[in-house]
């Protein structure tokens, strides 16, 4: 735990802290404020989030990125408002978030349709609202244009790839036309390509729509090519260890040098946090041994650290 507690502040977590200070000419689209949360596990009560603050701006790209286990997916949770904080305060333009609400769209690894209907009508599932039918497919043909899947319209998930599935639950979650957009590693399951294909699309729906997205990867790469800002966590506890203000124009290439540069500052800070993480989990494993139980079922293994991409 030394390793990190000792260490001084880095210029980002002081850059961090300075933004948080600062007075607000509007209010903050999301704020969390200390927030910390327990799980109950059979190691204890380890704080998922310890102590995390942050303020997000409207229309701003944000994406956290850090290790498997350090609470990515729990801050998202908390502002979708399926996980209540358990300390600390989380607001959604100063109203503090008490439940989910389809002002906050969440969008999955998996893309979670019904496989029961067609790609348009998972898309007016989200419409219920609108009760005149014709108004109701027009309207979710419209979201579907946007992602450019109107061919595919009467399909069933299971004849659509990977791809196209997620491309159909980015046009459900933005069908609600929501205030936010939650994506927790939307992409992580999908091949190199079709991925790279995607980070193009939401970039561009972006611009187009400048909704409040907050994006959660374990690729470095993805987030840079993303955000306006990439936030790091560290885990155990998890915390926020480095936020960076990606200034490079857009629309951005994800292989373009200067992505190349800014994902390197990053990936140098998590080295060392996924560094810890591997030498926590040796002594874990070494004391579990000891005790004689080193088959523990529920052990997460973590791959390789040495990769800019997937697997940090
Ligand atoms: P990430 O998304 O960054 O991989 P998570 O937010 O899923 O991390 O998990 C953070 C930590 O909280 C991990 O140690 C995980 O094991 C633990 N955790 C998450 N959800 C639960 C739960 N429902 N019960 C117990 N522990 C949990
Ligand atoms: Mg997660």
């Amino acid at each position: 735990m030394g390793l990190f507690t000792a260490k001084p502040k880095s210029e980002e977590i002081e850059a961090h802290e300075r933004r948080l200070a600062l007075p607000l000419a509007k209010p903050a689209k999301i704020r969390l404020e200390n927030v910390s949360v327990r799980f109950d596990t059979r190691q204890g009560q380890p704080a998922a989030l310890e102590n995390v603050s942050l303020a997000i701006q409207p229309g701003e790209f944000v994406c956290l990125v850090g290790p498997s286990g350090c609470g990515k997916s729990t801050l998202l949770n908390i502002i979708a408002g399926l996980l209540p904080a358990g300390q600390g305060q989380v607001y959604k333009d100063d109203v503090p978030i008490t439940k989910a609400g389809p002002d906050r769209a969440v969008i999955f690894q998996e893309a979670a349709l019904f496989p029961w209907l067609t790609a348009v009508q998972n898309v007016e599932f989200a419409l219920k609202s609108v009760r005149d039918k014709k108004a109701r497919r027009a309207k979710a043909l419209e979201q579907l244009q946007m992602v450019h899947l109107s061919r595919f319209a009467d399909s069933y998930p299971h004849e659509l790839s990977g791809g196209m599935r997620q491309r159909v639950a980015i046009a459900r979650a933005l069908a609600l036309d929501p205030d936010v957009l939650l994506m927790d590693e939307p992409f992580a399951a999908l091949d190199a390509q079709t991925r790279d294909v995607l980070i193009g699309e939401v970039q561009r729906i972006w611009l187009e729509t400048r909704k409040t997205v907050i994006f959660v990867t374990h690729n470095v790469m993805e987030a840079v090519t993303l955000g306006d800002r990439v936030i790091c966590m560290g885990a155990r506890p998890g915390c926020i260890k480095q936020e960076l203000d990606i200034t490079l124009e857009r629309p951005r290439a994800v292989e373009h040098p200067d992505t190349a540069r800014f994902a390197q500052r990053i990936m140098a800070n998590l080295q060392d946090e996924i560094a810890k993480i591997v030498l926590e989990e040796s002594d874990f494993v070494e004391a579990e041994r000891a005790r004689g139980r080193d088959d523990d079922p529920d052990r997460v293994l973590y791959p390789h650290t040495n990769t800019m991409g997937d697997g940090i």
